[in-house]
């Protein structure tokens, strides 16, 4: 194949699904508020291709990539070197591509979600944790969420081996249980994370009732226009309040740009342009 090199810096998200993703826009409102000349692409790969996409945008120059879902636990292993916090989750959403042709990987997600429950006022700390999910996205935040040492954290999968495994990978940092998705019952929790992709197709996912504490409220990575399935059931369930995973996006978004460019854009006036749209 003959590729042409970009025009300009170049960065994209590579996943699949991609069209739903809100990174070309966000990166591209960041540019404009630093400044910085740059392109921001969105490619869809397909399920066996992820090391020949990269290849082919290096080649043609990229300078960056993020990558979602399926991929990232795949791209991690195809990095020259990665940051601590992506080799503590063994995922990358945020790869630096080098002029001389290593592949950096880093994790921002869990910054992301940590500074995006930090700017909603809420605490972690003494609190009982419930995580929906133990893909990609649930290995890069897990670090980060033990390390606001909630008192007890349940990793609840469909596949409950994947579930069995991070608990087992990250128990010396905190107190860590893990279950099948359905068998979760006779116990309460201050904060439901939803990190599974079943919002992506806006299915409810089987969950018994009284799972919410007093006070307890609801955080799903996914984002959308829409409450996803998952908040429906909160709502349902009487809980505080039901967030979408919008302000992650834009901050995990922000590290990565940092990461890159070197400036840390302004998060909050992004993501109130995103929910107005
Ligand atoms: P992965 O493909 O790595 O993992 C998917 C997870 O969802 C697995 O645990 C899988 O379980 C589970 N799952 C998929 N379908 C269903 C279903 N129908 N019922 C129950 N469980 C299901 O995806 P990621 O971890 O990368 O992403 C997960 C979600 O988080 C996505 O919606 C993504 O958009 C969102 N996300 C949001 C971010 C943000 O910034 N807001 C950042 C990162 C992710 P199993 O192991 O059994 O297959």
């Amino acid at each position: 194949m003959n590729l042409m090199p970009f025009a300009q810096d170049t960065y994209a998200v590579m996943g699949n699904p991609i069209s739903h993703s809100l990174s070309p826009a966000i990166h591209k409102i960041f540019a404009q508020q630093t400044g910085e000349k740059l392109d921001y692409q969105a490619i869809k790969v397909p399920l066996e291709g992820l090391e020949s996409a990269i290849n082919d945008f290096q080649k043609e120059g990229g300078k960056g990539l993020n990558i979602t879902l399926p991929f990232k636990q795949q791209a991690f292993a195809l990095m020259s070197q990665s940051s601590e916090r992506a080799t503590v989750a063994q995922a990358v959403n945020t790869i630096t591509l080098q002029s001389d042709g290593r592949l950096i990987g880093d994790n921002t997600d869990g910054i992301g979600l940590i500074r995006d429950i930090q700017r909603q006022q809420e605490s972690l700390h003494d609190k009982r944790i419930l995580l929906l999910g133990a893909g990609g996205a649930i290995r890069g935040i897990l670090g980060p969420l033990l390390a606001e040492k909630p008192v007890l954290v349940l990793i609840a999968n469909r596949t409950e081996s994947s579930a069995d495994y991070l608990a087992s990978a990250f128990k010396r940092q905190g107190n860590l249980h893990s279950s099948s998705l359905n068998a979760i019952s006779g116990q309460q929790f201050d904060l439901i994370i939803n990190g599974t992709s079943s919002g992506l197709t806006d299915e409810p996912l089987a969950l018994r009732e009284r799972l919410l504490a007093p006070e307890a409220w609801c955080y799903d990575l996914a984002y959308g226009g829409q409450l996803t399935a998952f908040l429906r059931w909160g709502q349902q369930q009487g809980a505080r309040k039901c967030v979408n995973g919008l302000g992650m996006l834009v901050e995990q978004a922000a590290e990565a740009f940092y990461i890159w460019r070197g400036i840390r854009p302004e998060t909050s006036p992004v993501l109130k342009l995103l929910q107005t749209r």
